[in-house]
């Protein structure tokens, strides 16, 4: 069953869309544009049959001459709409204009024109006009198709330097004659503001392009270049540069540019590292070497029935063992250290110490070994108490002092000093040595790093400051080194003094 409701509700829309349509159509630029036409067409019509509308009417006051002179001129009115139709309608519009046009014609030239050849001539003009409206209609077509074009070409354009805007390489567009036309927001950042000058003013402070470098050339010529170069700002870039073609048809060179100073660093410490390795490496293996030589040396003379030796002898080549054990010792416990600390199983157990306690018996115990140098020792009284892995401590002391037996002449003096500095205990180790020459001092601390006064300690491994440093760092505390070459070194390191606030986070810590 129909519902009137939706009967009714179905007839007010079509109402509703006739009435909208009626009303686009009336609004429509086009329904303007075919009444001109028309009006145009109807106006021509009028005037060609004007002096034959005269005469039916009688107007005697509109009766003029040109109404009646050669009806040729009275049919050039009708090249405005014919021409009019080529530019708004194309070609089709011209044609059908042109038709209609001549079925004008045709009453005049068949029943009335006393002209000769009425109909031929008629048709001649029709012939042209049809020609001129097309040729309109064809011209348009063409700059429609051309601007078109542009707009389509101009919105890629728009779309890919708003693409090139978001890009986190710098990107460059250089034209044939060295021009930069274009920069990426990222490529002002890191080069500045360089647009309008010359990419080898811009790039590489020269006056003229440079032969040896510049890839514009190949790059217009077709080809794509992908290079590594140093720039004057001190960084690497990895450039890509390729043909490009911009709006006005020049081939241009669009060139990325990607920073990998970064990159190239990290690869030159990879070399660098993988060079200490290998020197470490053969380091260790000599160092494992000497003393094992020496004690076997040792061992087999006293193995020798015949030798009869000493007390003073036999007292000599058992120190020379015990040394060279020491050594091996040490070797070995850098070593392990060195691979606890990497693994991060080398945590320090912190505990309440007096940082005294821990100086005086590192002291001791190297004085023992190091007959050949004076140890001297100025700790201020009242020291406060370090909350600290009391074997780490003396092991960085160990480090610290047997590298300032070992780069200083026998004989001259080693100095241990602590005191407290800002809520700190600072621990100072001073030796009268070869010094470190200031270039170094920021690179000692690196592991297996060693100076240019290794030849005072062959073998060394360039891992004792390394451990050091690591374990101060564990501790919340700061190390480094000041030196003169000549004079000698001190060695600083700090750590915090133990309140009771540290030491209940180490314990939440731990
Ligand atoms: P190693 O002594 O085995 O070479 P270290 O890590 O202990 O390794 O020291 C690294 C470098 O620091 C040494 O090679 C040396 O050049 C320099 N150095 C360390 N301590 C001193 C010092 N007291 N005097 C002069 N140079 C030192």
């Amino acid at each position: 069953m129909n519902n009137p409701d939706r009967t009714r509700k179905d007839e007010t829309s079509k109402t509703d869309s006739w009435y909208a349509r009626a009303l686009a159509v009336l609004r429509s630029r086009d329904l303007y544009l075919f009444c001109i036409m028309i009006a145009l067409f109807g106006i021509c019509t009028l005037l060609y049959y004007f002096g034959e509308l005269v005469d039916f009417a009688g107007w005697e006051a509109l009766r003029q001459d040109f109404f009646y002179t050669v009806h040729d001129i009275h049919r050039l009115f009708f090249l405005g709409p014919i021409i009019y139709a080529g530019y708004i309608y194309r070609v089709k519009g011209a044609v059908l204009v042109t038709i209609a046009a001549f079925i004008v014609f045709l009453p005049r030239a068949l029943f009335i024109s006393t002209f000769p050849d009425p109909v031929l001539r008629a048709v001649l003009f029709t012939i042209v006009a049809g020609l001129m409206g097309c040729l309109t209609g064809m011209v348009r077509n063409e700059s429609e198709r051309r601007s078109l074009l542009e707009a389509r070409t101009k919105s890629e354009r728009d779309r890919m330097f708003r693409m090139l805007a978001n890009m986190e390489e710098g990107v460059l567009i250089i034209g044939p004659d060295y021009g930069i036309r274009y920069m990426n927001p990222s490529m002002v950042r890191e080069f500045g503001e360089g647009m309008g000058s010359h990419c080898y003013e811009y790039l590489h402070n020269l006056d003229r392009p440079c032969d040896q470098i510049c890839k514009l050339p190949a790059v217009t010529a077709g080809a794509t270049e992908r290079f590594e170069y140093n720039f004057p700002n001190g960084r690497t870039y990895e450039i890509v540069a390729s043909p490009f073609v911009d709006s006005d048809g020049a081939t241009c060179q669009l060139a990325t540019f990607r920073d990998i100073t970064q990159r190239k660093q990290v690869e030159l410490e990879l070399i660098e590292l993988d060079k200490l390795k290998s020197e470490f490496l053969s380091n260790v293996s000599h160092e494992l070497r000497s003393p094992l030589t020496s004690i076997k040396g040792i061992v087999s003379s006293f193995l020798q029935k015949d030798i009869e030796w000493d007390d003073a002898s036999r007292e000599m080549l058992l120190t020379g063992i015990s040394e060279e054990t020491d050594r091996l010792a040490s070797l070995v416990t850098n070593l392990l250290n060195m691979s606890r600390l990497e693994a991060g199983v080398w945590n320090p157990e912190k505990e309440r110490h007096n940082i005294s306690d821990i100086i005086s018996e590192t002291l001791e115990q190297q004085k023992r070994v190091h007959r050949k140098h004076t140890f001297e020792i100025d700790l201020k009284p009242g020291l406060p108490e370090i909350c600290a892995d009391y074997n780490q401590i003396r092991q960085v002391l160990i480090n610290l002092l047997e590298n300032a037996v070992a780069y200083s002449e026998e004989g001259t003096r080693i100095a241990v000093k602590a005191r407290a500095v800002d809520g700190e205990v600072e621990v100072s180790v001073s030796d009268q040595g070869v010094g470190i020459p200031l270039e170094e001092l920021g690179k000692i601390f690196d592991k297996f790093y060693r100076g240019s006064q290794t030849r005072q300690r062959p073998g060394g491994t360039g891992l004792g400051l390394a451990i050091s440093r690591a374990i101060i760092l564990a501790h919340s505390g700061q190390i480094w080194a000041e030196s003169e070459v000549g004079r000698g070194s001190t060695f600083y390191f700090r750590l915090p003094v133990a309140d009771l606030a540290t030491e209940w986070r180490l314990k939440l810590d731990g």
